[in-house]
């Protein structure tokens, strides 16, 4: 779509109407969220990272606990990498909480504690794409820059009509160069979370609600009578299953063994109980796995409660089982036995933290 299209697309808008419509609709009807209560920067950073691909309601415990813990800029860059995991344990997508740490750090080390208030240079941090970018400078900075993500395109293809795929990458910059356009100069901080509040309120997924739309008379979907099929949104890819056996592994202090997992990829620095994937060792041959990696003999005993997690692109399916350490002594130095009772010391995720509720709750 060239600038051209996006100008014919607009030119019975009323960007005027709208924005008032819009923005004074937010005004009454926000929800009362803690990171609302000021527009320091880093508070909305933070929760826009947390945010992503997560439910305000989930959200809010974990803000306040975080904020608590790390309540400025600085103490959040001095904290040790454990501890920072440790909030942001249960909440998913891990790699977030380690870039806004190391993201964090570089605005002390390069921008003498401020969170900067230009686009070229919110976006060069770690972690910050587009969307967070936009959030930040609006929100915290009064900015007009757009903040668009999947919630925005969909009110926006409903509203300005838009029937282009949203699961393309190419699509955001579309919407980007719409809110540009129809951004409000004095007020984007309400624009932009009107836009998103609209989003998480009214303009829902499924069965939007229309007929309480604050912008109902702005919306060419409403007016075409297409709003529920809209957005335009390509089917994901199929889910990838993994398989593994997982152990509980006890030795004869009681202690259990856990490991952290590699510094890169997956859930990296969090802990587990080893896993021993299915697809390359089967059930019969696990102890000997266990026993080449880790250097311990180990007995099997019941099996407990089986763990399925879903990840944006793969599900694990983990079988567990008991075990008992009965001799060897442990290899590999990302592993180790420790107390029942400093399990919960350590941050772990949410399949392993279901295996951990499994002894801590026995
Ligand atoms: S009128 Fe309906 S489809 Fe249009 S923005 Fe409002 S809730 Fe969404």
């Amino acid at each position: 779509m060239k600038n051209n299209d996006i100008e014919s697309l607009l030119q019975e808008f009323d960007r005027t109407s709208f924005q008032a419509d819009l923005i004074n609709w937010f005004e009454k009807e926000k929800r009362d969220l803690p990171w609302r209560q000021d527009q320091d920067p880093y508070k909305v950073w933070v929760s826009e990272i947390m945010l992503q691909q997560t439910k305000v309601d989930t959200v809010i415990p974990y803000f306040n606990n975080f904020i608590e813990k790390f309540p400025t800029l600085a103490d959040l860059a001095e904290a040790d990498e454990q501890d920072v995991l440790k909030a942001w344990e249960g909440l998913g997508y891990y790699s977030r909480a380690r870039n806004l740490q190391t993201a964090v750090r570089e605005v002390v080390s390069s921008y003498d504690s401020k969170v900067p208030d230009v686009p070229e240079e919110v976006s060069g941090l770690k972690g910050v794409g587009p969307y967070t970018t936009g959030a930040i400078l609006s929100i915290a900075y009064g900015v007009p820059e757009p903040a668009v993500d999947g919630n925005v395109m969909r009110v926006l293809s409903r509203i300005l009509q838009i029937e282009k795929d949203i699961a393309k990458q190419s699509t955001r910059k579309i919407f980007e160069a719409c809110v540009r356009q129809i951004i409000s100069k004095a007020n984007p901080s309400s624009f932009n979370q009107g836009l998103m509040e609209l989003g998480a309120l009214i303009c829902t997924p499924k069965s939007p609600s229309c007929l309480l739309c604050p912008v109902q008379e702005h919306c060419k979907a409403f007016e075409n009578g297409i709003q529920e099929q809209l957005p335009v949104k390509s089917k994901a890819k199929k889910q990838k299953h993994v398989q593994y056996f997982s152990y509980i592994i006890k030795d004869k202090y009681d202690n259990y063994l856990v490991e952290q997992r590699p510094d890169s990829g997956l859930l990296a620095n969090l802990w587990q109980f080893p896993m021993v994937p299915s697809a390359e060792v089967d059930v019969e041959h696990a102890t000997q796995w266990i026993s080449q990696v880790y250097g311990i003999e180990i007995s099997v005993g019941t099996k407990l409660k089986s763990i399925k997690h879903v990840f944006s692109h793969l599900t694990w399916d983990i079988q567990v089982f008991e075990a008992t350490c009965e001799s060897g002594s442990l290899t590999g130095a990302r592993a180790q036995f420790i107390p029942l009772n400093q399990l919960t010391d350590y941050p772990f995720p949410v399949s392993h933290q279901k295996i951990r509720e499994q002894i801590i709750l026995k």
